[in-house]
């Protein structure tokens, strides 16, 4: 049977996109359907305008940092509204890339929303289309959970196109979102705290790592609350809001941000005419080659839940165009040692096994640990730590884990997850040169196990 196109993509987010250009590449014929914006979560409400804004933050670092170095400044004056204007051009001409990007590659693009209508159709806007093999790529969303005025706070997706900075700010959640946007809050001069559910926020980091994290951003002042969680919202006369925790205590603040996780976008897609099946926490479920349930339908990226990072949508991507349409250049995924960066203030930057995953794996772990004061600050008051951590396996000397959290951390986490993946043991660390002065060269100088 003829059909319309040989691939059908749902969604021109990270993973969608790559799909489809590399399989128009490979010749296929390929549409993507897109209902809100090109480029997906990374680009429009995710990693690309979170990076700007933390930047933006950050500035406040070297205003502080600069009087040591002996410049004297006007008192500044941060302007929101410049901000977000600048940083909405910016993504305005990323949308423009990825339109082109497609375009280009010979994909036809849809702008509308997608609904599966069988097991090789879709229809867009009351037009059905038929695909030899369609793939969903519809990302995730924000999740709030249930509590009785949760319309009034915000999520990540809000957050970007707030009117004004709000002055006191609650976020919720102990994740990558609610840890970074603690920091762009307080960094561009909001009063801001962090309530987390738990005991110590980052669950999955590496234990020092989260410490370490928690010490200094206690240092830079952010109000952060643990065992904490928001049980109502109400909304006060002077419209600020106020927050009841569960243990009875009330905060009150402009802006309650929740980020308490995500959940994969299905709204409206059709999977009940198709024999797409979820997996047990409600993802797409799917095979080692991301084949769901129908054999003719796939699905990668954030709607099947495994790992929710914008390269590994990518990987994905690239591995679906090239598995249908260039299998003898096909790879599997290496979901081993994905390098990862937490861009709060200061940064993360992580790759491999923490040393409680390396213990439970049953590794004789042998742990470095060093935590130093940047150079960059011997000449201002500020007293941050940098921490930075290797974890090896006693027995084989391969390193497990890199760890850290300092300026730069996730610049310097990329290199190191090349080591791991090429195998790199804990010599081939110490023989390594170092780049001085740097504070990366710490990765190739801790001489002494710290247990
Ligand atoms: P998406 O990029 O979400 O794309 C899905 C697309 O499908 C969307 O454009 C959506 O509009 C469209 N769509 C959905 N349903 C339909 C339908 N029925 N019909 C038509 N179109 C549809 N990752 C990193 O690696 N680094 C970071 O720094 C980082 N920062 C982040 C910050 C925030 C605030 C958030 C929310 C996420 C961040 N991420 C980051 C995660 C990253 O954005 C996602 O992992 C990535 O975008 C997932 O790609 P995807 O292709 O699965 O989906
Ligand atoms: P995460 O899953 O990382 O974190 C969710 C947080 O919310 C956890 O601390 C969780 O607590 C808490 N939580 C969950 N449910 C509730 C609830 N009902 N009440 C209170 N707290 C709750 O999600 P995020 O939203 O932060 O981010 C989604 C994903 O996007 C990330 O996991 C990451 O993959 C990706 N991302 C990547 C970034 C990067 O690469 N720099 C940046 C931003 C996002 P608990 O731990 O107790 O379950």
């Amino acid at each position: 049977m003829a059909y319309d196109f040989d691939l059908f993509v749902i969604g021109a987010g990270s993973g969608g996109v790559r799909a489809a250009r590399f399989a128009a590449g490979f010749g296929a014929k390929v549409a993507v359907a897109e209902s809100r914006y090109l480029g997906g979560t990374c680009v429009n409400v995710g990693c690309v305008p979170k990076k700007l804004l933390v930047y933006g933050a950050h500035v406040a670092d070297e205003l502080e940092q600069a009087a040591g170095f002996g410049w004297t400044l006007e008192e500044g004056h941060f302007d929101w509204g410049t901000l977000i204007a600048n940083k909405n051009r910016e993504i305005e001409r990323l949308n423009g890339i990825y339109r082109n990007l497609l375009v280009n590659s010979g994909v036809t693009l849809l702008q509308g929303h997608a609904r599966l209508t069988g097991d090789h159709e879709v229809e867009v806007d009351g037009q059905r289309y038929s695909a030899g093999h369609i793939l969903i790529a519809t990302g995730g969303w924000p999740q709030v959970p249930d509590i009785p005025g949760k319309e009034l706070a915000i999520t990540s997706n809000e957050a970007f196109y707030l009117k004004d900075l709000p002055r006191r700010v609650l976020v919720v959640g102990g994740g990558y979102i609610a840890v970074e946007f603690a920091g762009i809050f307080q960094g561009l001069g909001a009063d801001t705290t962090l309530l987390y559910r738990g005991d110590l926020f980052l669950r999955g980091f590496d234990g020092s790592v989260r410490t370490h994290l928690k010490e200094e951003l206690e240092k830079r002042g952010l109000d952060l609350q643990f065992n904490a969680d928001i049980q109502r919202i109400d909304q006060l006369e002077d419209g600020s809001l106020k927050a009841t925790l569960k243990d009875g205590r009330e905060l009150v603040a402009d802006c309650v941000f929740y980020a308490t996780g995500r959940r994969p976008m299905l709204d409206g897609l059709g999977l009940e005419n198709t024999g797409v099946e979820l997996d047990g926490r409600g993802y797409i479920r799917v095979d080692e080659q991301y084949q769901t349930t129908a054999p003719s339908i796939l699905a990668i990226g954030d709607v099947i839940g495994r790992v929710q990072l914008t390269p590994v949508a990518l990987a994905e991507g690239m591995a679906v165009a090239r598995r249908l349409f260039k299998p003898e250049q096909y790879r599997p995924v290496d979901y081993q040692n994905i390098p990862t960066a937490v861009f709060s203030q200061p940064p993360i930057g992580t790759v491999g096994l923490t040393e409680e995953q390396a213990l439970e794996a049953g590794h004789k772990v042998q742990v470095f640990e060093s935590r130093f004061r940047a150079m960059k600050l011997t000449l201002t008051d500020i007293q941050e730590k940098t921490l930075m951590k290797l974890v090896v396996d006693a027995e084989t000397d391969k390193v497990l884990g890199c760890h850290m959290v300092g300026p730069d951390a996730g610049e310097i986490i990329q290199g190191l997850g090349i080591a791991l993946k090429a195998g790199a043991t804990k010599q081939q660390f110490d023989e390594t040169i170092g780049v001085h002065p740097t504070a990366a060269e710490e990765f190739v100088t801790m001489r002494t196990a710290t247990r």
